[in-house]
C-alpha cells in the first residue's frame, strides 16, 4: 500500500511545477498513511514536545504537520505533498537554528530517525538526524572521530551543511572538510548522491552553504581520523586580566600547533565577570601544559586550573557540558526520536550573531570588546580559533568562505536583544562584516556577502540549477 503511493508520488513528482499555480488540497491523513515514519498533527498527544526547537524562542511557533521520516522515501514523499499542496516546508535536524529556521507553519520534515553511524575503512556514514554526541560516541568504539561541533544536541546536518567550527578544526578541518558525499532528496523528488565527481557544484555548495537551500540531506560520508587520548583545559584569570588575555590569545590561539585548539570565553551573568580560556589538545599533558605556558606567560598566573589527560570520548562529553553524565543522559528528556528517556539536559532562550576576525583587534577593539562584556545583563563573548587545517582549504574550494579568518566571534546572549545589538555594532567597525552562516541572524543586513563572500554568486547559480522554483524558501536564502 505504501510502496503504490511512493511509486504514485514519485512519478507526479517529476510533472512540472504547474501544481503551483492550483495546488491540490492538503492530505494529511494521505500523507500519514503513506509514510514509514510518524506524522504528528495538532491535538496529538506528543504535538507540544514535537513542535518545539531547542531554543524556546520559537515555541509560538505551531506547524501543521512535523513528519518524522524514517527513510529517503518518507522525505520524498514530504517533498512531493508539499509542492503538490503548495505547503510550506521546514527541514530539521537538530533543531539548533538560530533564527527558528527550521520550524515553520506547513509541514516540517524532521530527519532524526535516520540517525545510524557506521564505520568501515577511515569513513564514517551518518544519518542526517544523528546527533553530534551519538555521533561521537558510536565513532569512539572504534577508536575514530569526525571532527564537529561541541554542543551534544546539534544535528550533524545543520552542522556540517553550514561548516561545522570544533575542537579539532585547527587538526583536521571543518564537518565540511571531510564531508565526502551527501545524499539528498531535491525539490523535484530526484534522490542523489552527490560528491567530488557527481553533481559537483552541489557538493561543492553542501559544504558551507548552510543548511535548508538546496535539499534535504539524508545521509552523509565522512572521512574519519584516529581519536586517541587527548588533553582539555580550563584556565581563568580575574576579570582585570581580560584585554591583557585577549591580546595574548588572539596572538597565540590561531598560530599554535594545529594539534591545539583554543577559546575565549568573556561572560557576564548572575554571578559576575568571568574570563575562562579553554581547549583541547590531541596529545599528552605535558606538553599541552609546555604550550599553554607560552600564553600564560603573557597574562601572568591563572587564578584556577583544570588541565587534564583523557579520552577522546570523555573530552567530547566534557566539551558538551556532560562530565559526569552517561551518553544517554546527554539528551534532551523525552521518548521522541533525537531525545533520551533519561535525558538531562534542558532547552536554552538565547539570541546571538557573528563576526570573524580577519585580523588581530587593536588596542582600542579589545578595550571595546572588554567594555560590552562588562555591561550589565547576561551574555558572553565567545572566540573559537581557526587557522592550521582550516586555512589550507582554498576560500573557494568549499562554499564556506573564511579560510582566512583567525577566529570566530560569536556574542551570545540570555537578555533583551539590546545588549546584543549593541554589541554587534560597536565591535563591526573593528571586526568589519564577516558572519558564520551557522550563527544565522535574521538582522544581518549584507548576510549574503556576510555569510559566502566571494562564494555567494556560485551559490546562487547552484540554487537556481537544483531548486529553481524556491520550494526550499528561507529569508536569507542561498
Ligand atoms: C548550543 C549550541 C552550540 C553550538 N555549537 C556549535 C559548534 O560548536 N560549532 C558550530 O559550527 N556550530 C555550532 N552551533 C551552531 C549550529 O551549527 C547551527 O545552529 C546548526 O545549523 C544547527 O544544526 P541543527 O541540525 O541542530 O539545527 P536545525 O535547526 O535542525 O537546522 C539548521 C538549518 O539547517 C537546515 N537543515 C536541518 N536538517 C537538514 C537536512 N537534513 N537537510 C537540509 N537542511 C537541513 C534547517 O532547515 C535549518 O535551516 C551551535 C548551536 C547551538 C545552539
Amino acid at each position: 500500500m505504501s510502496l503504490d503511493r511512493r511509486t504514485f508520488l514519485r512519478s507526479t513528482a517529476l510533472v512540472p511545477l504547474v501544481a503551483a499555480a492550483a495546488p491540490k488540497p492538503a492530505d494529511w491523513n494521505a500523507l500519514a498513511r503513506g509514510l514509514d515514519g510518524r506524522l504528528t498533527r495538532p491535538g496529538d498527544a506528543t504535538y507540544d514536545t514535537a513542535r518545539r526547537l531547542f531554543n524556546p524562542r520559537f515555541d509560538t511557533v505551531r506547524p501543521a504537520g512535523i513528519a518524522y521520516c524514517d527513510n529517503a522515501g518518507d522525505v520524498a514523499e514530504c517533498v512531493a505533498f508539499a509542492r503538490r499542496t503548495g505547503t510550506r516546508l521546514a527541514v530539521r535536524s537538530g533543531g539548533h537554528s538560530y533564527a527558528g529556521w527550521s520550524t515553520g507553519p506547513g509541514l516540517v520534515v524532521d530527519v532524526s530517525p535516520m540517525r545510524s553511524v557506521r564505520h568501515a575503512q577511515g569513513r564514517a556514514v551518518v544519518g542526517a538526524g544523528a546527533k553530534l554526541i551519538d555521533v561521537y560516541d558510536r565513532l569512539a568504539a572504534d577508536g575514530v572521530s569526525i571532527p564537529a561541533g561541541s554542543c551534544a544536541t546539534v544535528g550533524v546536518s545543520g552542522l556540517a551543511l553550514g561548516g561545522g567550527i570544533g575542537v579539532v578544526a585547527r587538526k583536521y578541518g571543518l564537518t565540511c572538510d571531510v564531508m565526502e558525499s551527501v545524499q539528498l532528496v531535491l525539490a523535484d523528488g530526484r534522490r542523489l548522491t552527490c560528491d567530488a565527481n557527481h553533481h559537483p557544484d552541489l557538493y561543492w555548495a553542501c559544504r558551507g552553504g548552510g543548511g535548508g537551500n538546496f535539499g534535504v540531506a539524508t545521509s552523509f560520508t565522512f572521512r574519519t581520523h584516529p581519536a586517541r587520548e587527548v588533553t582539555v583545559f580550563f584556565l581563568h584569570w580575574p576579570w582585570a586580566r581580560a584585554a591583557k588575555a585577549l591580546a595574548a590569545w588572539q596572538q597565540w590561539a590561531p598560530t599554535a600547533p594545529d594539534a591545539l585548539w583554543a577559546n575565549l570565553h568573556l561572560t557576564r551573568d548572575r554571578s559576575g565577570l568571568d574570563l575562562q580560556i579553554g581547549g583541547l589538545y590531541l596529545g599528552g599533558r605535558t606538553a599541552c601544559e609546555n604550550l599553554l605556558d607560552r600564553l600564560t606567560d603573557r597574562i601572568g598566573a591563572p587564578s584556577r586550573t583544570h588541565i587534564r589527560a583523557t579520552s577522546y570520548r570523555q573530552a567530547m562529553m566534557t566539551m558538551a557540558g556532560c562530565s559526569g553524565l552517561k551518553v544517554s543522559q546527554c539528551h534532551l528528556p523525552g521518548s521522541l526520536p533525537g531525545r533520551t528517556p533519561d535525558g538531562r539536559l534542558s532547552r536554552d532562550t538565547f539570541s546571538a550573531k557573528s563576526h570573524l576576525a580577519y585580523r588581530p583587534l587593536g588596542a582600542q577593539g579589545i578595550a571595546a570588546l572588554v567594555a560590552q562584556v562588562a555591561r550589565s545583563g547576561e551574555h558572553s563573548v565567545l572566540l573559537d580559533a581557526l587557522g592550521g587545517a582550516v586555512a589550507r582549504v582554498a576560500p573557494g574550494a568549499t562554499a564556506f568562505p573564511h579560510r582566512s579568518a583567525l577566529y570566530s566571534v560569536q556574542y551570545y546572549n540570555h537578555g533583551t536583544l539590546a545588549w546584543l545589538r549593541g554589541a554587534h555594532t560597536a565591535m563591526r567597525p573593528h571586526f568589519g562584516d564577516h558572519a558564520y552562516v551557522n550563527y544565522i541572524d535574521p538582522e544581518l543586513s549584507g548576510w549574503r556577502t556576510a555569510y559566502y563572500g566571494a562564494n555567494a554568486t556560485r551559490l546562487s547559480r547552484v540554487k537556481s540549477a537544483y531548486d529553481p522554483q524556491r520550494l526550499f524558501r528561507l529569508p536569507q536564502g542561498a
